[in-house]
């Protein structure tokens, strides 16, 4: 099992681990870097998907 991201808006960033925690940083911090987007843990999550 592991947990994928690519960003909703329409860039190249993707990250995939089987950590959800570094996913979760990774996207968070892409997010403020990227497009001044302050994400919530719970916003974040939302963006995970589960991929085997
Ligand atoms: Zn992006």
């Amino acid at each position: 099992m592991a947990y994928q991201v690519a960003c909703s808006q329409e860039d190249s960033f993707m990250i995939k681990s089987e950590d959800e925690q570094e996913v979760m940083q990774h996207v968070k911090e892409h997010a403020a870097e990227k497009h001044d987007l302050t994400l919530s843990d719970s916003e974040a999550r939302d963006m995970i998907e589960q991929v085997s």
